[in-house]
């Protein structure tokens, strides 16, 4: 391990109290909680802990302010996510800063991250004054129908710890484009980088009471309380499918719309034809971003028999190559996982493939402390009855698995194992051949594919999962209908006598 000194946060001025109305307000409690940097294990600031009470005033005035917000012409939406963009990009360095010291991803991942963040709000900006409708006579001659958008109202916002800036542009930056208001909660892992989002954006002129941010260390409460209140009109939520599955139940008290980008549990396959250098290229982004901590992760590596000795001995030695560390620190490639629950977990999971009768080719034993260190490793001849085949490991262990055949009895074998999970966000392939990169990625039941390449985000394209990873889409053309609702009205046509 190369952790040489301990960073301080420095970003001067950072807020930690919840952000409603437009102000910063400590809990009614007066209870904050810690956030701990993963590296060093030190506590870099605490942050107010909301309970059900402080999350139902945010919610009121995200409420009280929706009619308003409505109001405001398109182009001033547009100028605020321009102006908030703008302000993200100038201030990379802080935000990759705080991303690093409370979640851990290597800075220049974080600085990449601030990039793919902030790119949401251009995006959105550039939609915020596209939104259309439809005008057609209906087929009998007799009616006029003009089709309009309106936005669905106040939102409910949650996001995950893994990507903490774009997690929440992806939902607030459409929100916003659309006229909508919001309650966000951000993880417990991660408030700061949110917080200073909010501030960026107060700075950016949006209105007061727009966007409410409520950070807890009690999920339940807090979100259980804006789901149950019937002043929320959508909940767009980033995470586990457990937790997507009981706001799923919770939407339909009050028939609450739903966006949900959920688990995964992503293939990677690699056909005997395939470049071994593209294909490591690709294994390497889809298996190591954000040191695993990915809903887009390659899960199961699904290898030839015929390339499966030579791609095993290559990913070993790349993957022994990585420099483990504090992401603060220059040279570092891979971070510590988030927190020491998540190092149990992956140790759990390997131990359990090992026992399985895996083959541990290189890490395999977690790293001592301090901070929540995994190395990277690769394991090979994972057995189907292995835990980590059907759970996620979040962590940067590659589990390859081998298969066997011929041409399209290959593919098609591929394809069964690689659907055979109820998750269905991304799959990988990597083959010379059109036609059967073709015939595989159209045979995935997933809601993406990245073909010779092991990164498929991108705000203008429209991301989500099939199957139990999600409803709905976020990016893309796609990503502001989920905050919009459609109504028309109906107008008789006076016929010329
Ligand atoms: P998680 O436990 O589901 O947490 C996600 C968010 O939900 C956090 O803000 C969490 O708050 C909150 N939450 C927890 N329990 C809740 C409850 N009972 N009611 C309401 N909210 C609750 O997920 P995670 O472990 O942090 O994140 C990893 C998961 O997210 C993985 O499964 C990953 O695949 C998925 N993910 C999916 C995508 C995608 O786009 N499909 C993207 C990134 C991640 P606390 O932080 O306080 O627990
Ligand atoms: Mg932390």
């Amino acid at each position: 391990m190369t952790t040489i000194e301990t960073p301080r946060l420095v970003v001067p001025d950072l807020p930690t109290d919840l952000f409603v109305g437009g102000s910063w307000v400590s809990a009614a409690s007066g209870r904050r909680f810690d956030v701990e940097n993963p590296a060093t294990g030190e506590i870099i600031a605490t942050v107010a802990d909301a309970g059900a009470g402080d999350a139902l005033e945010a919610l009121r005035v995200a409420a009280s302010t929706q009619a308003a917000w409505a109001a405001t012409s398109p182009r001033s939406r547009s100028e605020i996510l321009y102006r908030a963009y703008e302000l993200i990009t100038a201030r990379a360095d802080e935000f990759a800063t705080v991303m690093t010291t409370e979640m851990g991803k290597p800075y220049p991942e974080a600085r990449g991250e601030v990039a793919y963040g902030a790119e949401f709000f251009r995006w959105f900006a550039e939609e915020a004054v596209r939104i259309g409708g439809d005008h057609f006579v209906t087929p009998d001659g007799n009616n006029r129908v003009v089709v309009r958008h309106r936005p669905v109202g106040p939102c409910v916002l949650v996001t995950p710890w893994n990507f903490p800036l774009a997690m929440g542009t992806r939902k607030i930056g459409p929100a916003i484009a659309a006229g909508c208001t919001m309650v966000f909660k951000p993880a417990e892992l991660t408030p700061l980088t949110s917080l200073l989002l909010a501030d960026v954006l107060r700075e950016a002129g949006l209105p007061d009471g727009v966007l409410n941010v409520v950070t807890t260390t009690d999920p339940g409460d807090v979100v259980g309380a804006w789901m149950s209140s019937g002043l929320a009109r959508k909940v767009s939520f980033t995470g586990s499918t457990a937790v997507g599955k009981l706001l799923l139940h919770q939407a339909s008290d009050t028939v609450m719309r739903t966006s949900m980008e959920l688990g995964g549990n992503a293939p990677f396959i690699v056909c005997d034809d395939a470049d071994l250098n593209t294909a490591l290229d690709a294994v390497m982004v889809a298996k190591m971003r954000n040191t695993g901590q990915a809903c887009t992760a390659a899960n199961r590596i699904f290898v030839h028999r015929g390339v499966i000795d030579e791609f095993a001995e290559l990913l070993t030695r790349r993957m022994s190559a990585l420099r483990v560390g504090d992401g603060m620190v220059e040279g570092t490639d891979v971070g510590p996982l988030v927190e020491r629950k998540a190092v149990d977990k992956v140790a759990e999971l390997v131990d359990d493939a090992v026992s399985r009768g895996a083959t541990v080719l290189c890490g395999g034993t977690r790293l001592d402390g301090p901070g929540h260190f995994y190395p990277p490793t690769v394991l090979r001849d994972v057995r189907p009855d292995s835990a980590l085949m059907s759970a996620e490991i979040f962590g940067p262990v590659a589990a390859l698995i081998p298969f066997d055949g011929d041409g399209d009895e290959a593919d098609d074998a591929v394809v069964e194992l690689a659907n055979a999970t109820p998750a269905g966000l991304v799959g990988y392939v990597c083959s010379r051949d059109a036609e059967r990169l073709d015939a595989i990625s159209s045979g995935l039941a997933v809601g993406m594919v990245g073909v010779n390449t092991g990164l498929v985000s991108n705000p203008a394209a429209p991301f989500g999962g099939i199957k139990e990873s999600g409803l709905g889409r976020e990016g893309g053309r796609l990503g502001i209908e989920e905050f919009l609702d459609v109504t028309y009205t109906s107008t008789p046509i006076r016929r010329r006598r």
